[in-house]
């Protein structure tokens, strides 16, 4: 492992990948609001204190929290010597305003992007520039020496009409020059390492990190599924049944489960793994601390 201080700067996703070394990263998400960006900022700091692999840092479709996106990935470099992970969409961006984030991003030596075409808004207003991430790919390519990053679903995503479908696509973005790839979250690890093995086969070679939610709240995780159609396994329905109406029972039930799932990723020669930590430090301290003999 590089040292924090030998470091000059943040090293590109793929070097972390390379390292022959478990990848354990973590996410964020800006603030809707302005008054609440110091409580995201807490947030991201006491996440950046555990000395995670790097950190993501999501970016809203709408532009409702684009804005802080930058700000808060510069910091954890700055702050923490964190590598951060920016997302970018384009789905409702012009391509002026997709140049200018570019020109942003180097600006904050922020070259990890994760390049993401974004959900259509209820309203369906969106711009004419992009249609796909693998657009976006395409021309950050052009824009810098960025490590980009895609989006992939094992479940397939849902506007796509089958799988397979999906897959052909997500080739088109590692095509274009994506070089690495994090997917939805999952709740059944069987469904993901069917998925490496139907990439794999039709030759996208790319790592692959898997991405893991802790559900930690009965709530949430209903929403988020009815947006995202993930599969929900009898025995995890079991557990949001028996404790989804307890917080605190819920959240040692949701991280205990997400445990086991990476438990079950490592023990399966699964080396990158990604934490949807939706801004709470202590879930994320208590998932590394139970796997810190783990993924080692
Ligand atoms: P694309 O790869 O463009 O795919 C979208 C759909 O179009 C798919 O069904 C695909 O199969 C289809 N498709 C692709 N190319 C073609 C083609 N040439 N012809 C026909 N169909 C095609 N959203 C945010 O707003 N901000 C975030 O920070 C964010 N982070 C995310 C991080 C991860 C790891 C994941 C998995 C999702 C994230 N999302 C985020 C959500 C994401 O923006 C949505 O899932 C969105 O609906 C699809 O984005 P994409 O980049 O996967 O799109």
């Amino acid at each position: 492992m590089i040292e924090a201080e030998e470091m000059k700067v943040p090293m590109k996703i793929t070097e972390i990948l390379a390292q022959e070394k478990p990848v354990l990263s973590f996410e964020v998400f800006p603030p809707k609001k302005e008054d609440a960006y110091e409580t995201v900022e807490r947030a991201a700091a006491g996440i950046a204190r555990l000395s995670p692999s790097f950190m993501s840092v999501t970016y809203g479709a709408g532009g409702g929290t684009s804005r802080y996106t930058v700000e808060l990935a510069h910091n954890l470099w700055k702050h923490y010597h964190v590598t951060a992970l920016a997302h970018l969409s384009c789905v409702s961006s012009t391509r002026e305003q997709i140049h200018a984030m570019a020109q942003k991003l180097k600006e904050n030596e922020l070259f990890n992007v994760l390049a993401l075409r974004g959900d259509i808004p209820a309203d369906g207003h969106v711009e004419t520039d992009y249609q796909y991430a693998s657009e976006l790919i395409s021309d950050l390519k052009e824009m810098g020496d960025f490590c980009i990053g895609a989006a992939c679903y094992p479940e397939g995503h849902p506007e796509s009409a089958t799988r397979k479908e999906d897959i052909l696509h997500l080739k088109e973005k590692v095509d274009a020059g994506c070089s690495f790839l994090t997917t939805q979250m999952f709740f059944d690890n069987n469904i993901f390492y069917n998925f490496l093995y139907r990439i794999r086969e039709i030759g996208i070679t790319v790592p692959v990190i898997a991405g893991i939610m802790p559900v930690t709240n009965a709530k949430q995780i209903k929403r988020i599924l009815s947006m995202s159609g993930t599969y929900l396994p009898t025995r995890f329905k079991t557990i949001l049944d028996r404790f989804g109406s307890s917080p605190a029972a819920m959240k040692q039930a949701g991280i205990a489960y997400t445990t086991e799932q990476v438990i079950d990723l490592v023990a399966n020669d699964v080396h990158a793994i990604h934490i949807y930590s939706m801004n709470k430090p202590d879930v994320a301290e208590q998932i590394k601390r139970s796997v810190s003999e783990i993924m080692v």
